[in-house]
Order: structure tokens, then sequence, then C-alpha cells
């Protein structure tokens, strides 16, 4: 018996399904990008995680749709001329 489980099939095609979507949304991790962060680890000054290629750093999948909506709240102008 192996001492390490490996993932199976079923949980790396959900992951790989998610991965589709983000980058269709045009949000997704360069691999280079993923592969520098991932070599620092254990280096002493490790990088921090790293960015979307929108240029956001975006903590859940999900975060994605809200940080969006909120930031194209448009602003109302109340402007009341005093005579
Ligand atoms: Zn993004």
């Amino acid at each position: 018996m192996a001492c390490h489980e490996s993932p199976t099939r079923e949980s790396l095609l959900a992951e790989m399904r998610e991965a589709d979507r983000q980058v269709e949304c045009g949000h997704f991790i360069k691999h280079e990008d993923m592969k520098v962060w991932l070599l620092s680890w254990g280096t002493g000054h490790e990088l921090p995680s790293p960015k979307c290629v929108c240029g956001e750093a975006h903590d859940a999948p999900g975060r994605l749709l809200a940080d969006a909506d909120t930031s194209q709240r448009p602003t109302t102008k109340d402007e009341r001329p005093k005579t």
C-alpha cells in the first residue's frame, strides 16, 4: 500500500472544470507565476501567492463575480445649487 493518498480522478476532473470556467471569464493564474511561487516555498523568502492575470488576487473563485459587481457601482451625484 502506498503511504500517501493520490487524488481521485473525479476530484481532478472537478478541479479542471472549475479552472476552465475561470479561464473563460478571463481569470486565471499563469503557469509560470504559479511555478515560481511554488519554488519559493521553503527558501526562507516565500513569495506572496500569485495574482490572477487581471491583476487582482482572488481568494475564492466565488468572489470573482461579487467583486466585479460592486466595483462597477455607479455613483449618484446629488447637486443642489444654492440660490
Ligand atoms: Zn481575476
